[in-house]
């Protein structure tokens, strides 16, 4: 982590995941259809074509009966300029965002304009599909439009692929947030902790509880918690579960322990691994120590601590722990 203030430390931070759903019946012909350089739109009851097709038709709430091919080429109806392109947008130089009604269509649709410049664009001018040299099996099989004249016919400018693509059932939609962390000055103590090898909690001063990692105020009294107190390494399961589960990103293989572990002298247990045994002799009670990263490795980060191991220790006494289960 950088350093904010004196006080104050911050750091990027990214949450990312893959968002994938079934297409269904109607969405799937048209990116299957993508594939084939043809778009499809959907005729409703009112005799409206929608492009990208509707899957419940406005008036009727009833799937479309019919879908016609529309395009490729159409007319900007509106348009945006995106001077700045963000990572994995359609085009990586500026461009305009815009909605194009398509040939024979009677609905808009939102894709992306290579234009030189937002002075090239205009609401009303002509554009054209410009295909994908990859099969993307998306929407992304139209890599952008592009500027055309008037009178260009449309359907001369690109050969189509009928009948080789496979059905498109799946889409997968990346999702990403990068976002700066900047961490409070309680949090930052207890950073700068871990740094150093040393778990810094806070105790307050009206009830005497410590808090580890300290959000700087007493929640029950509701005043600042600030005279640190250093914990000792070890501590005491509370609770826990086994996950089975694997995802995208684990950094341990399933079966593991994820633990609540109520430190030696802390008055709040906090999340934590529990390795170094089989998952099925983690317990209530069960005497736990920090296993921690190499001391090369330590950094201003949650992850200096590695995971905890049995401190094979008789068990807590349940009074010990019961008020934190
Ligand atoms: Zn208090």
């Amino acid at each position: 982590m950088d350093l904010v203030s004196d006080a104050q430390l911050r750091a990027p931070m990214e949450i990312a995941f893959d968002y994938t759903r079934s297409l269904g019946p109607v969405l799937g012909q048209f990116m299957t259809a993508l594939g084939e350089r043809r778009i499809l739109g959907a005729r409703g009851a009112d005799g409206r074509v929608h492009a990208p097709p509707f899957e419940y038709d406005p008036v009727t709430a009833r799937p479309p009966a019919e879908l016609v091919e529309v395009g490729p080429a159409g007319t900007v109806v509106s348009w945006s300029w995106q001077p700045d392109p963000l990572a994995e947008q359609p085009l990586d130089h500026p461009f305009a965002w815009a909605l194009i009604r398509l040939d024979g269509a009677d609905t808009a649709m939102l894709h992306a304009v290579d234009a030189d410049s937002a002075a090239a664009m205009r609401t009303g001018m002509r554009v054209k599909a410009r295909w994908a040299a990859e099969r993307a099996g998306s929407i992304r099989d139209i890599a952008c439009f592009e500027p055309c004249d008037a009178d260009e016919p449309a359907f001369v400018s690109w050969p189509r692929i009928l009948g080789q693509s496979d059905p498109v059932t799946m889409t997968i939609a990346p999702v990403r947030l990068r976002y700066q962390h900047t961490a409070s000055a309680a949090e930052s103590v207890y950073l700068r902790g871990l740094a150093e090898g040393r778990l810094i909690g806070q105790r307050c001063p009206a009830c005497g509880k410590v808090y580890i990692p300290s959000r700087g105020v007493c929640p029950a009294d509701g005043v600042p918690a600030d005279s640190e107190v250093e914990l000792p390494g070890t501590g005491t399961v509370t609770t826990f579960s086994i996950v089975n589960v694997g995802y995208p990103g684990q950094r341990v293989t399933p079966p593991y322990v994820a633990a609540a572990v109520l430190l030696d002298g802390a008055d709040i247990a906090f999340q934590h691994l529990i390795l170094g045994c089989d998952p099925g002799e983690v317990h209530l009670g069960m005497r736990v120590r920090a296993v921690w990263r190499p001391h090369e490795e330590w950094d201003t980060t949650a992850e200096n601590i590695s995971h905890f191991a049995p401190a094979g220790e008789p068990d807590a006494p349940y009074e010990s722990y019961a008020r934190f289960i």
